[in-house]
């Protein structure tokens, strides 16, 4: 693209420039047809030639600006346009290449048929006819053909018919443009471009006129250049209107980017807070369904700890069940063979029960059991030791790091304290004895729990055998 820029530069410049030159230094006097109109002034040409320049350049200056190929086409058709002019006003191209006065005449047409042919171009681009306005697209097209066909003519006629054919030609092709450009007049600029070939349209008539009414070629040459400069100065305008649509556009494509840019921030930052107030509000609820469960949890737990301590527990007695007794032997068993400490078993049974069931009724024996039993667990005065209710009126009391003596002294603190105790209930005295059995392991070998329970049972028979309310001691080596 940029290539074909310099290309339409360079060769304007390659047309225009020696023409320059050649006005500037041979009289054009000698280059016009004796029956053609007097040449205009050197320095009016010079001033056309250089206006034409500056409006050529400006285009493509234009064209670069607003990247439209269609100002290219523009900055052509102002080059051919006052090239067009300059012949009509008596100067010769033709003249720079070929001696042949004939061929010399068809270059006035030549030019104009090029320079609309060119605008032709420009109309179709700028309007983008050959995609929205097929109709019109195809008009131009027909034209084009005829202008084409046209020029050829001019070798056969003499000046006037060929300046008669080229006036109407460009008449026609500017009523089409003119019917064209008012069809698509939604587009923006179409008011100032019709404008323009209003103008142009209206010279040209005038250019009939003055030609009928025989006014000199130089007036009408004058014209055509007045035509010129105010169609070149509605074209600058045009463009620059066009610019400024093009950097408003851009202007308010730029703010609309913004507008949605910040439009999306804005909805990003909600999303954010809101996510954050959601996650705020989730840790809040993970937090406080944490603190519910942990109290649920220490709940449960205190719950089953009572539930433990209330599986462990005789009811009646108080002191620890059988199944209690069942797991805390063979736990001390094991402490005790691991830390080479005795351990020893009493085993208590209340003397003639039976009788006092029979007697005074079983809740009366109840009673019995519970004060027994108090009594036994205010003997206890080690931590360590484990007092339960076996079975019936039997108690086991286990004794870690208790020797054969202590058990024995324990035992005989229990049978004394039951022996000199009443129990009373109601108007009812009871005198209780209880037998007691005492076994002890002190890392014998091949011993086992039950091994020392069996013990310590033996030694209780053996007491019950001596006539009861007695201690008797049994070695674990009898069983
Ligand atoms: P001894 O032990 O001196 O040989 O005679 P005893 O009469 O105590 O004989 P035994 O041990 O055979 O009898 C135990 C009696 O204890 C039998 C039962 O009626 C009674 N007994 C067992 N458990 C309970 C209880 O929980 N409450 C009451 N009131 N009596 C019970
Ligand atoms: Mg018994
Ligand atoms: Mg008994």
């Amino acid at each position: 693209m940029r290539s074909l820029y310099w290309i339409v530069v360079l060769s304007f410049l390659a047309l225009v420039l020696p023409i320059a030159v050649k006005a500037e230094s041979v009289p054009l006097v000698a280059m016009v047809e004796a029956n053609m109109a007097l040449p205009l002034q050197p320095y009016i040409q010079h001033i056309f030639i250089g206006s034409g320049l500056i409006l050529a350049l400006m285009s493509f200056a234009w064209a670069r600006a607003l990247r439209s190929y269609s100002m290219v086409i523009l900055a052509l058709f102002f080059a051919i346009k006052s090239l067009g002019i300059l012949v009509t006003g008596g100067v010769s191209l033709l003249m720079i290449f070929t001696e042949n006065h004939q061929l010399l005449k068809i270059e006035g047409l030549l030019l104009a048929c090029l320079s609309h042919l060119i605008l032709f171009a420009f109309t179709i681009k700028f309007y983008t006819l050959k995609k929205f306005e097929a109709t019109s697209y195809q008009l131009l097209l027909r034209l084009s053909f005829i202008m084409v066909l046209a020029v050829p003519l001019a070798y056969f006629f003499t000046q006037t018919p060929v300046w008669l054919l080229t006036q109407t030609l460009v008449s026609i092709s500017l009523i089409a443009l003119l019917y064209i450009v008012r069809k698509v007049q939604e587009q923006r600029l179409s008011m100032i471009f019709s404008l323009t070939l209003l103008v142009s349209l209206s010279f040209n008539f005038i250019n009939y006129l003055l030609h009928y009414w025989q006014f000199s070629t130089q007036v009408i040459n004058g014209l055509d250049m007045l035509a010129f400069w105010l169609m070149a100065i509605m074209v600058t305008y045009l463009m620059g209107r066009k610019y400024y649509y093009h950097l408003r556009d851009e202007k308010l494509a730029q703010q609309q980017v913004l507008a949605s840019a910040r439009a999306s921030d804005l909805a990003q930052q909600k999303l954010l807070a809101l996510q954050e107030e959601s996650q705020e509000q989730l840790e809040s609820r993970v937090q406080e369904r944490t603190l519910e469960l942990n109290i649920a949890l220490q709940e449960l737990e205190a719950v089953n700890q009572e539930l433990k301590e209330k599986n462990t527990l005789d009811e009646l007695s108080g002191l620890y069940n059988r199944r209690y007794y069942d797991q805390k032997i063979m736990a001390e068993f094991r402490r005790s063979r691991r830390n080479l400490t005795p351990l020893s078993i009493i085993l208590i049974d209340i003397d003639h029960f039976k009788l006092v069931n029979d007697s005074y009724g079983h809740l009366t024996g109840d009673k019995c059991i519970v004060e027994v039993a108090k009594r036994i667990k205010s003997l206890l005065r080690r931590s360590t030791d484990v007092g339960c209710r076996y079975g019936g009126e039997e108690f086991c009391l286990i004794l870690p790091e208790t020797d054969a003596e202590g058990a024995l002294a324990l035992a005989q603190d229990i049978c004394q304290s039951t022996y000199k105790q009443q129990i009373f209930d109601d108007d009812i005295i009871i005198d209780l004895t209880v037998s007691c059995g005492v076994a002890t392991y002190q890392q014998e070998q091949g011993v086992t729990p039950d091994i020392i329970f069996a013990s310590a049972d033996k030694a209780l028979y053996k007491a019950k055998q001596a006539g009861r309310n007695q201690v008797q001691v049994s070695l674990l080596s009898e069983i």
